[in-house]
Protein backbone atom coordinates (compact mmCIF):
# COMPACT_ATOMS: atom_id res chain seq x y z
CA UNK A 1 0.00 0.00 0.00
CA UNK A 2 0.90 3.49 -0.22
CA UNK A 3 1.54 5.73 2.70
CA UNK A 4 -1.43 8.07 3.39
CA UNK A 5 -1.90 11.50 2.57
CA UNK A 6 -3.63 13.47 5.74
CA UNK A 7 -5.48 16.03 3.81
CA UNK A 8 -8.26 13.48 2.61
CA UNK A 9 -9.77 12.75 5.82
CA UNK A 10 -11.17 9.82 7.29
CA UNK A 11 -13.37 7.25 5.14
CA UNK A 12 -15.50 4.56 6.46
CA UNK A 13 -15.96 1.59 4.17
CA UNK A 14 -18.29 -1.20 5.47
CA UNK A 15 -18.26 -4.75 3.54
CA UNK A 16 -21.19 -6.80 3.63
CA UNK A 17 -21.73 -10.41 4.27
CA UNK A 18 -21.57 -11.40 0.37
CA UNK A 19 -18.50 -9.31 0.20
CA UNK A 20 -16.56 -11.16 2.92
CA UNK A 21 -17.82 -14.44 1.99
CA UNK A 22 -14.74 -16.37 0.94
CA UNK A 23 -11.05 -16.11 0.37
CA UNK A 24 -11.53 -14.61 -3.52
CA UNK A 25 -14.11 -11.70 -1.92
CA UNK A 26 -11.76 -10.97 0.96
CA UNK A 27 -9.16 -10.42 -1.28
CA UNK A 28 -11.40 -8.14 -3.45
CA UNK A 29 -11.93 -6.30 -0.48
CA UNK A 30 -8.34 -5.89 0.17
CA UNK A 31 -7.61 -4.17 -3.18
CA UNK A 32 -10.80 -1.91 -2.62
CA UNK A 33 -8.94 -0.76 0.78
CA UNK A 34 -5.76 -0.57 -0.33
CA UNK A 35 -6.58 1.80 -3.45
CA UNK A 36 -8.38 3.95 -1.06
CA UNK A 37 -5.53 4.08 0.69
CA UNK A 38 -4.06 5.06 -2.61
CA UNK A 39 -6.11 8.18 -2.33
CA UNK A 40 -4.92 9.50 0.44
CA UNK A 41 -7.56 8.32 2.75
CA UNK A 42 -7.43 7.40 6.34
CA UNK A 43 -9.58 4.26 6.05
CA UNK A 44 -11.85 2.54 8.99
CA UNK A 45 -13.09 -1.07 7.61
CA UNK A 46 -16.18 -2.09 9.44
CA UNK A 47 -17.29 -5.72 8.02
CA UNK A 48 -19.98 -8.13 8.40
CA UNK A 49 -20.07 -11.79 9.59
CA UNK A 50 -19.24 -14.11 6.15
CA UNK A 51 -22.48 -14.64 4.54
CA UNK A 52 -24.54 -17.46 6.00
CA UNK A 53 -22.30 -17.27 9.20
CA UNK A 54 -24.89 -15.39 11.65
CA UNK A 55 -27.79 -17.36 10.79
CA UNK A 56 -25.51 -20.17 11.31
CA UNK A 57 -25.11 -19.11 14.33
CA UNK A 58 -28.62 -18.17 15.61
CA UNK A 59 -29.56 -21.78 14.51
CA UNK A 60 -27.02 -23.22 16.39
CA UNK A 61 -28.57 -21.23 19.05
CA UNK A 62 -32.09 -23.28 18.49
CA UNK A 63 -31.07 -26.32 18.46
CA UNK A 64 -28.79 -25.68 21.77
CA UNK A 65 -32.32 -24.42 22.83
CA UNK A 66 -34.04 -28.11 21.71
CA UNK A 67 -31.79 -29.97 23.58
CA UNK A 68 -29.55 -30.88 20.85
CA UNK A 69 -26.00 -29.52 22.47
CA UNK A 70 -24.01 -32.24 20.09
CA UNK A 71 -26.09 -30.78 17.04
CA UNK A 72 -25.09 -27.08 18.14
CA UNK A 73 -21.75 -28.00 18.67
CA UNK A 74 -21.44 -29.61 15.27
CA UNK A 75 -23.27 -26.23 13.74
CA UNK A 76 -20.34 -24.50 15.77
CA UNK A 77 -17.31 -26.74 14.14
CA UNK A 78 -19.10 -26.04 10.85
CA UNK A 79 -18.75 -22.71 11.01
CA UNK A 80 -14.97 -23.16 12.41
CA UNK A 81 -14.32 -25.16 9.34
CA UNK A 82 -15.36 -22.84 6.56
CA UNK A 83 -13.35 -19.70 8.68
CA UNK A 84 -10.40 -22.30 9.18
CA UNK A 85 -10.57 -22.66 4.88
CA UNK A 86 -10.77 -19.09 4.09
CA UNK A 87 -7.52 -18.81 6.57
CA UNK A 88 -5.63 -21.32 4.85
CA UNK A 89 -6.67 -20.18 1.15
CA UNK A 90 -5.36 -16.80 2.66
CA UNK A 91 -2.31 -18.71 3.35
CA UNK A 92 -2.06 -16.76 6.63
CA UNK A 93 -0.17 -17.63 10.48
CA UNK A 94 -1.15 -19.79 12.93
CA UNK A 95 -2.20 -17.05 15.02
CA UNK A 96 -5.35 -16.52 13.65
CA UNK A 97 -6.17 -19.93 13.39
CA UNK A 98 -5.58 -20.02 17.27
CA UNK A 99 -7.78 -17.04 17.72
CA UNK A 100 -10.93 -18.51 15.23
CA UNK A 101 -10.49 -21.54 17.67
CA UNK A 102 -10.39 -19.78 21.07
CA UNK A 103 -13.51 -17.40 19.68
CA UNK A 104 -15.45 -20.85 18.92
CA UNK A 105 -14.37 -22.80 21.62
CA UNK A 106 -16.12 -19.72 24.04
CA UNK A 107 -19.52 -20.17 21.07
CA UNK A 108 -19.30 -23.56 22.05
CA UNK A 109 -19.15 -23.01 26.14
CA UNK A 110 -22.20 -20.91 26.14
CA UNK A 111 -24.26 -23.46 23.86
CA UNK A 112 -23.14 -25.95 26.18
CA UNK A 113 -24.94 -24.54 29.25
CA UNK A 114 -27.80 -23.74 27.03
CA UNK A 115 -28.67 -27.01 25.67
CA UNK A 116 -28.59 -28.12 29.60
CA UNK A 117 -30.99 -25.69 30.30
CA UNK A 118 -32.77 -25.67 26.96
CA UNK A 119 -33.38 -22.34 27.36
CA UNK A 120 -31.35 -18.81 26.16
CA UNK A 121 -31.30 -15.15 27.82
CA UNK A 122 -30.93 -12.47 24.83
CA UNK A 123 -27.78 -11.49 26.48
CA UNK A 124 -26.42 -15.14 25.68
CA UNK A 125 -27.87 -15.09 21.87
CA UNK A 126 -25.69 -11.91 21.49
CA UNK A 127 -22.68 -13.44 22.46
CA UNK A 128 -23.26 -16.14 20.59
CA UNK A 129 -24.25 -14.12 17.63
CA UNK A 130 -21.61 -11.55 17.46
CA UNK A 131 -18.96 -13.93 16.87
CA UNK A 132 -19.01 -14.10 13.07
CA UNK A 133 -18.18 -10.16 13.77
CA UNK A 134 -15.61 -11.11 15.55
CA UNK A 135 -13.98 -13.58 13.21
CA UNK A 136 -14.54 -12.12 9.86
CA UNK A 137 -13.10 -8.78 11.21
CA UNK A 138 -9.91 -10.49 12.29
CA UNK A 139 -9.25 -12.33 8.97
CA UNK A 140 -9.74 -9.44 7.03
CA UNK A 141 -7.43 -6.91 9.89
CA UNK A 142 -4.88 -9.95 9.03
CA UNK A 143 -4.95 -9.49 5.04
CA UNK A 144 -4.48 -5.95 4.97
CA UNK A 145 -1.80 -6.60 7.61
CA UNK A 146 0.15 -8.79 5.01
CA UNK A 147 -0.37 -5.85 2.61
CA UNK A 148 1.93 -3.76 4.31
CA UNK A 149 0.97 -0.18 5.65
CA UNK A 150 -0.20 -1.07 8.95
CA UNK A 151 -3.34 -3.02 10.34
CA UNK A 152 -5.13 -2.29 13.72
CA UNK A 153 -7.71 -5.12 14.04
CA UNK A 154 -10.33 -3.46 17.21
CA UNK A 155 -12.70 -5.44 19.03
CA UNK A 156 -16.09 -3.51 18.69
CA UNK A 157 -17.06 -4.62 21.89
CA UNK A 158 -13.77 -1.36 22.91
CA UNK A 159 -15.55 0.73 20.79
CA UNK A 160 -18.78 0.58 20.08
CA UNK A 161 -20.63 1.21 23.82
CA UNK A 162 -24.45 0.24 24.45
CA UNK A 163 -27.59 0.14 26.47
CA UNK A 164 -28.39 -3.79 27.39
CA UNK A 165 -31.53 -3.73 24.81
CA UNK A 166 -29.51 -7.22 23.57
CA UNK A 167 -30.73 -7.81 20.50
CA UNK A 168 -31.49 -4.36 19.44
CA UNK A 169 -29.16 -2.51 21.50
CA UNK A 170 -28.68 1.44 20.79
CA UNK A 171 -24.99 3.25 21.61
CA UNK A 172 -24.69 5.60 24.10
CA UNK A 173 -22.97 8.61 24.62
CA UNK A 174 -19.35 7.12 26.07
CA UNK A 175 -18.87 5.42 22.39
CA UNK A 176 -17.24 9.05 20.89
CA UNK A 177 -14.49 8.81 23.52
CA UNK A 178 -14.12 4.77 23.24
CA UNK A 179 -13.69 5.70 19.41
CA UNK A 180 -11.02 8.57 19.90
CA UNK A 181 -9.07 6.20 21.97
CA UNK A 182 -9.28 3.19 20.55
CA UNK A 183 -9.41 3.95 16.68
CA UNK A 184 -8.46 7.51 15.90
CA UNK A 185 -5.14 7.23 17.24
CA UNK A 186 -4.21 4.12 14.53
CA UNK A 187 -5.78 6.03 11.85
CA UNK A 188 -3.45 9.12 12.65
CA UNK A 189 -0.63 6.80 12.84
CA UNK A 190 -1.61 5.56 9.16
CA UNK A 191 -2.67 1.94 9.96
CA UNK A 192 -6.17 0.80 8.69
CA UNK A 193 -8.02 0.43 11.14
CA UNK A 194 -10.71 -3.11 11.24
CA UNK A 195 -13.71 -3.68 13.35
CA UNK A 196 -16.55 -6.27 13.02
CA UNK A 197 -20.18 -4.39 12.94
CA UNK A 198 -23.15 -5.44 14.20
CA UNK A 199 -21.73 -5.71 17.76
CA UNK A 200 -20.82 -3.73 21.14
CA UNK A 201 -20.82 -4.10 24.58
CA UNK A 202 -22.34 -2.13 27.66
CA UNK A 203 -20.43 0.00 29.92
CA UNK A 204 -20.08 -3.23 32.28
CA UNK A 205 -18.41 -4.96 29.34
CA UNK A 206 -21.20 -7.87 28.09
CA UNK A 207 -21.36 -8.17 24.53
CA UNK A 208 -24.64 -6.84 22.44
CA UNK A 209 -25.55 -6.72 18.82
CA UNK A 210 -27.43 -3.89 17.30
CA UNK A 211 -29.77 -6.22 15.48
CA UNK A 212 -30.10 -7.78 12.08
CA UNK A 213 -28.20 -6.17 9.43
CA UNK A 214 -26.85 -3.94 11.78
CA UNK A 215 -23.08 -3.57 10.41
CA UNK A 216 -24.49 -0.37 8.67
CA UNK A 217 -25.42 1.35 11.63
CA UNK A 218 -22.15 -0.03 13.10
CA UNK A 219 -20.30 2.14 10.34
CA UNK A 220 -22.57 4.81 10.25
CA UNK A 221 -21.93 5.28 13.72
CA UNK A 222 -18.00 5.04 13.02
CA UNK A 223 -18.36 7.34 10.87
CA UNK A 224 -20.19 9.89 12.53
CA UNK A 225 -17.70 9.30 15.69
CA UNK A 226 -15.03 10.15 13.63
CA UNK A 227 -16.30 13.25 11.64
CA UNK A 228 -15.51 10.91 8.59
CA UNK A 229 -15.77 12.89 5.26
CA UNK A 230 -17.86 9.79 3.75
CA UNK A 231 -19.50 6.69 4.80
CA UNK A 232 -19.39 3.93 2.37
CA UNK A 233 -21.79 0.76 2.65
CA UNK A 234 -19.90 -2.08 0.32
CA UNK A 235 -22.55 -4.62 -0.76
CA UNK A 236 -23.76 -7.18 -3.66
CA UNK A 237 -25.78 -4.60 -5.84
CA UNK A 238 -25.05 -0.92 -7.85
CA UNK A 239 -26.57 1.07 -5.06
CA UNK A 240 -29.98 1.81 -3.79
CA UNK A 241 -32.13 0.46 -6.70
CA UNK A 242 -35.98 1.90 -7.64
CA UNK A 243 -36.91 -1.38 -6.45
CA UNK A 244 -36.02 -4.80 -4.46
CA UNK A 245 -34.25 -6.57 -6.96
CA UNK A 246 -35.75 -9.75 -5.43
CA UNK A 247 -38.88 -8.92 -6.53
CA UNK A 248 -38.25 -5.90 -9.43
CA UNK A 249 -35.34 -7.89 -11.72
CA UNK A 250 -34.99 -4.85 -13.97
CA UNK A 251 -34.32 -2.35 -10.79
CA UNK A 252 -32.00 0.30 -11.80
CA UNK A 253 -29.87 2.19 -9.35
CA UNK A 254 -30.65 5.50 -8.29
CA UNK A 255 -27.63 7.55 -8.71
CA UNK A 256 -28.41 10.75 -5.59
CA UNK A 257 -30.90 10.14 -3.00
CA UNK A 258 -31.72 12.33 -0.05
CA UNK A 259 -31.23 11.22 3.73
CA UNK A 260 -34.85 11.54 3.87
CA UNK A 261 -35.84 9.48 1.02
CA UNK A 262 -32.90 6.35 2.34
CA UNK A 263 -34.91 7.15 5.53
CA UNK A 264 -37.93 5.74 4.30
CA UNK A 265 -36.98 3.50 2.06
CA UNK A 266 -35.06 1.10 4.23
CA UNK A 267 -37.69 1.65 6.85
CA UNK A 268 -40.20 0.38 4.62
CA UNK A 269 -38.27 -2.80 3.55
CA UNK A 270 -34.83 -1.83 0.97
CA UNK A 271 -32.66 -3.88 2.77
CA UNK A 272 -29.39 -2.75 1.70
CA UNK A 273 -29.58 -0.31 4.14
CA UNK A 274 -30.67 -0.64 7.61
CA UNK A 275 -33.31 1.71 9.07
CA UNK A 276 -30.91 3.27 12.04
CA UNK A 277 -28.03 4.08 9.52
CA UNK A 278 -28.68 7.45 8.50
CA UNK A 279 -29.17 8.86 11.59
CA UNK A 280 -25.61 9.22 12.95
CA UNK A 281 -24.99 10.30 9.16
CA UNK A 282 -27.64 13.34 9.46
CA UNK A 283 -26.33 14.07 12.54
CA UNK A 284 -22.71 14.84 11.62
CA UNK A 285 -24.11 15.67 7.73
CA UNK A 286 -21.91 13.04 6.20
CA UNK A 287 -22.93 11.59 2.47
CA UNK A 288 -23.52 7.83 2.38
CA UNK A 289 -22.46 6.06 -0.83
CA UNK A 290 -23.89 2.99 -1.59
CA UNK A 291 -21.76 0.60 -3.60
CA UNK A 292 -21.05 -2.76 -5.55
CA UNK A 293 -18.05 -4.73 -4.02
CA UNK A 294 -17.68 -6.40 -7.44
CA UNK A 295 -18.39 -3.76 -9.70
CA UNK A 296 -15.91 -0.97 -7.81
CA UNK A 297 -15.82 1.57 -10.72
CA UNK A 298 -19.60 1.71 -11.16
CA UNK A 299 -20.91 4.82 -9.68
CA UNK A 300 -23.42 3.23 -6.85
CA UNK A 301 -25.57 5.90 -5.16
CA UNK A 302 -24.87 9.32 -2.79
CA UNK A 303 -27.15 9.68 0.02
CA UNK A 304 -27.05 13.47 0.95
CA UNK A 305 -28.94 16.41 2.80
CA UNK A 306 -30.14 17.71 -0.55
CA UNK A 307 -33.15 16.27 -2.06
CA UNK A 308 -31.78 15.25 -5.78
CA UNK A 309 -34.39 17.08 -7.87
CA UNK A 310 -34.00 15.97 -11.38
CA UNK A 311 -37.57 16.24 -11.79
CA UNK A 312 -38.76 12.45 -11.27
CA UNK A 313 -42.09 11.89 -9.73
CA UNK A 314 -40.43 9.00 -7.56
CA UNK A 315 -37.20 7.73 -5.93
CA UNK A 316 -38.16 4.45 -6.02
CA UNK A 317 -40.66 2.19 -4.21
CA UNK A 318 -40.10 -0.61 -1.43
CA UNK A 319 -41.64 -3.60 0.45
CA UNK A 320 -41.79 -5.25 3.43
CA UNK A 321 -43.31 -8.33 3.31
CA UNK A 322 -45.12 -10.51 5.33
CA UNK A 323 -46.66 -8.02 7.90
CA UNK A 324 -49.41 -8.35 9.96
CA UNK A 325 -52.05 -6.33 10.05
CA UNK A 326 -53.99 -5.97 13.63
CA UNK A 327 -57.12 -4.17 12.85
CA UNK A 328 -58.62 -2.79 16.20
CA UNK A 329 -62.36 -1.53 16.55
CA UNK A 330 -64.04 0.34 19.45
CA UNK A 331 -66.88 -1.04 20.79
CA UNK A 332 -68.66 2.24 21.20
CA UNK A 333 -69.76 4.53 18.48
CA UNK A 334 -66.77 6.22 18.00
CA UNK A 335 -63.13 6.48 18.28
CA UNK A 336 -63.57 7.51 22.43
CA UNK A 337 -61.69 9.93 23.88
CA UNK A 338 -58.44 8.30 25.48
CA UNK A 339 -58.87 4.99 23.14
CA UNK A 340 -55.81 5.34 20.89
CA UNK A 341 -53.67 5.64 24.46
CA UNK A 342 -54.85 2.97 25.46
CA UNK A 343 -54.36 0.86 22.19
CA UNK A 344 -50.66 2.25 22.38
CA UNK A 345 -49.93 1.56 25.64
CA UNK A 346 -50.89 -2.43 24.89
CA UNK A 347 -47.76 -2.49 22.07
CA UNK A 348 -45.75 -0.43 24.31
CA UNK A 349 -46.59 -3.21 27.20
CA UNK A 350 -45.19 -6.08 24.80
CA UNK A 351 -42.69 -3.81 23.38
CA UNK A 352 -44.28 -4.41 19.99
CA UNK A 353 -43.43 -1.21 17.41
CA UNK A 354 -46.23 -0.83 14.79
CA UNK A 355 -45.07 0.32 11.00
CA UNK A 356 -47.95 1.85 9.17
CA UNK A 357 -51.48 3.17 10.97
CA UNK A 358 -54.88 4.27 9.87
CA UNK A 359 -57.78 4.83 11.51
CA UNK A 360 -61.60 5.75 10.69
CA UNK A 361 -64.45 6.79 12.57
CA UNK A 362 -64.53 3.31 14.92
CA UNK A 363 -61.35 1.47 13.97
CA UNK A 364 -57.71 1.80 13.93
CA UNK A 365 -55.30 -0.51 11.72
CA UNK A 366 -51.80 -1.04 12.48
CA UNK A 367 -49.23 -3.15 10.69
CA UNK A 368 -46.43 -5.64 13.02
CA UNK A 369 -43.34 -6.57 11.30
CA UNK A 370 -42.33 -8.66 14.30
CA UNK A 371 -45.81 -9.98 15.75
CA UNK A 372 -44.19 -12.94 18.56
CA UNK A 373 -46.03 -11.13 20.59
CA UNK A 374 -49.57 -11.76 18.98
CA UNK A 375 -51.58 -13.51 21.24
CA UNK A 376 -50.72 -11.67 24.79
CA UNK A 377 -51.37 -8.25 22.43
CA UNK A 378 -54.84 -9.51 21.21
CA UNK A 379 -55.59 -10.86 24.74
CA UNK A 380 -54.97 -7.64 26.24
CA UNK A 381 -57.15 -5.35 23.45
CA UNK A 382 -60.16 -7.34 23.72
CA UNK A 383 -60.22 -6.10 27.35
CA UNK A 384 -61.94 -3.27 25.87
CA UNK A 385 -62.53 -3.43 21.96
CA UNK A 386 -62.82 -6.06 19.28
CA UNK A 387 -59.49 -7.25 17.25
CA UNK A 388 -59.06 -8.92 13.98
CA UNK A 389 -55.68 -9.84 13.34
CA UNK A 390 -54.61 -10.50 9.33
CA UNK A 391 -51.55 -12.71 8.70
CA UNK A 392 -49.34 -12.54 5.19
CA UNK A 393 -49.83 -8.79 4.42
CA UNK A 394 -47.01 -6.66 2.61
CA UNK A 395 -46.42 -2.98 2.81
CA UNK A 396 -45.75 -1.57 -0.29
CA UNK A 397 -44.39 1.94 -0.45
CA UNK A 398 -43.41 5.07 -3.03
CA UNK A 399 -40.45 7.02 -1.96
CA UNK A 400 -39.73 10.52 -3.19
CA UNK A 401 -39.13 13.79 -1.79
CA UNK A 402 -40.98 15.19 -5.34
CA UNK A 403 -44.28 13.54 -3.95
CA UNK A 404 -44.82 17.39 -1.93
CA UNK A 405 -44.51 19.12 -5.30
CA UNK A 406 -46.98 17.06 -7.26
CA UNK A 407 -50.09 15.73 -5.41
CA UNK A 408 -51.17 14.11 -8.93
CA UNK A 409 -48.28 11.25 -8.53
CA UNK A 410 -49.84 9.95 -5.10
CA UNK A 411 -53.30 9.34 -7.60
CA UNK A 412 -50.93 8.24 -10.50
CA UNK A 413 -49.73 5.65 -7.48
CA UNK A 414 -52.95 4.19 -6.58
CA UNK A 415 -54.22 3.94 -10.17
CA UNK A 416 -51.31 1.78 -10.96
CA UNK A 417 -52.28 -0.32 -8.28
CA UNK A 418 -55.96 -1.20 -10.57
CA UNK A 419 -57.73 -3.50 -9.06
CA UNK A 420 -55.76 -5.04 -6.41
CA UNK A 421 -57.22 -5.11 -3.41
CA UNK A 422 -55.36 -2.28 -1.01
CA UNK A 423 -55.92 -2.87 2.84
CA UNK A 424 -54.82 0.45 4.14
CA UNK A 425 -53.87 3.88 2.36
CA UNK A 426 -51.24 6.31 4.20
CA UNK A 427 -49.55 9.55 3.31
CA UNK A 428 -47.35 10.35 6.42
CA UNK A 429 -47.22 14.12 7.67
CA UNK A 430 -43.70 13.40 5.61
CA UNK A 431 -45.71 13.29 2.39
CA UNK A 432 -42.50 11.67 1.12
CA UNK A 433 -44.04 8.22 0.95
CA UNK A 434 -47.46 7.03 -0.58
CA UNK A 435 -47.93 3.59 1.39
CA UNK A 436 -50.41 0.82 0.97
CA UNK A 437 -50.73 -2.57 2.33
CA UNK A 438 -51.67 -5.32 0.58
CA UNK A 439 -51.97 -9.07 0.63
CA UNK A 440 -48.27 -10.47 0.42
CA UNK A 441 -49.46 -12.07 -2.81
CA UNK A 442 -50.17 -9.72 -4.81
CA UNK A 443 -46.95 -7.72 -4.31
CA UNK A 444 -44.74 -8.91 -7.11
CA UNK A 445 -47.95 -7.60 -9.48
CA UNK A 446 -48.05 -4.17 -7.22
CA UNK A 447 -44.12 -3.67 -7.48
CA UNK A 448 -43.89 -4.32 -10.84
CA UNK A 449 -46.77 -2.27 -11.88
CA UNK A 450 -45.63 0.43 -10.14
CA UNK A 451 -42.22 -0.20 -11.46
CA UNK A 452 -43.62 -0.13 -15.09
CA UNK A 453 -45.52 3.31 -14.13
CA UNK A 454 -42.77 5.49 -12.81
CA UNK A 455 -39.22 4.12 -13.94
CA UNK A 456 -39.65 1.58 -16.82
CA UNK A 457 -39.23 4.70 -19.26
CA UNK A 458 -36.20 6.00 -17.23
CA UNK A 459 -34.45 3.37 -17.10
CA UNK A 460 -30.56 3.94 -16.89
CA UNK A 461 -31.16 7.60 -17.22
CA UNK A 462 -31.52 7.73 -13.71
P1 LIG B 1 -25.01 -6.86 2.85
O1 LIG B 1 -24.75 -8.27 3.25
O2 LIG B 1 -23.97 -6.30 1.93
O3 LIG B 1 -25.31 -5.97 4.02
P2 LIG B 1 -27.84 -7.07 2.30
O4 LIG B 1 -28.28 -8.43 1.84
O5 LIG B 1 -28.11 -6.69 3.69
O6 LIG B 1 -26.29 -6.90 1.92
O7 LIG B 1 -28.47 -5.95 1.35
C1 LIG B 1 -28.30 -6.02 -0.05
C2 LIG B 1 -29.53 -6.64 -0.68
O8 LIG B 1 -30.66 -5.80 -0.44
C3 LIG B 1 -29.49 -6.72 -2.19
O9 LIG B 1 -28.81 -7.88 -2.61
C4 LIG B 1 -30.97 -6.74 -2.55
O10 LIG B 1 -31.42 -8.04 -2.76
C5 LIG B 1 -31.69 -6.17 -1.33
N1 LIG B 1 -32.50 -4.99 -1.64
C6 LIG B 1 -33.80 -4.82 -1.29
N2 LIG B 1 -34.27 -3.66 -1.72
C7 LIG B 1 -33.25 -3.03 -2.36
C8 LIG B 1 -33.11 -1.79 -3.04
N3 LIG B 1 -34.12 -0.91 -3.15
N4 LIG B 1 -31.92 -1.50 -3.60
C9 LIG B 1 -30.90 -2.35 -3.50
N5 LIG B 1 -30.96 -3.54 -2.89
C10 LIG B 1 -32.12 -3.89 -2.33
N1 LIG C 1 -24.11 -10.27 10.38
C1 LIG C 1 -25.29 -9.53 10.82
C2 LIG C 1 -26.54 -10.09 10.15
O1 LIG C 1 -26.44 -11.03 9.38
C3 LIG C 1 -25.16 -8.06 10.63
C4 LIG C 1 -24.95 -7.58 9.21
O2 LIG C 1 -24.61 -8.37 8.33
O3 LIG C 1 -25.12 -6.37 8.98
O4 LIG C 1 -27.60 -9.64 10.44
MG1 LIG D 1 -27.06 -5.65 5.17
Amino acid sequence: MKPYRRERGVLVMKFGGTSVAGAEQMMQVARIVADAVGEGDRVLVVVSAMSGVTDALLAACRLAVLGDGEGASGAISAVEARHRAVIDALGQPGDLAFEIERECADVRAVLASVSVLQEITPRGMDRVAAAGELMSSRILAALLDGQGGGTRWVDARRVLVTDDRFGAAVPVGSTQGAVAREIQPALDDGRVAVVGGFVGATEAGITTTLGRGGSDYSAAIFGAALDAREIQIWTDVDGMLTADPRVVPDAQPVGRLSFDEASELAYFGAKVLHPSTILPAVEKNIPVRILNTLRPGSPGSTITATPAGEGRPLTAIACKRNVTVVEVTSTRMLLAHGFLRRVFEVFELHATSVDVVTTSEVSISMTLDDDRRIESIERDLAGFAAVQVARGMAIVSAVGDNLRLDPSTAVGVIAALGRLPLRMVSQAASRRNVTVVLSDADVPAAMSRLHDEFFAAAGAAR
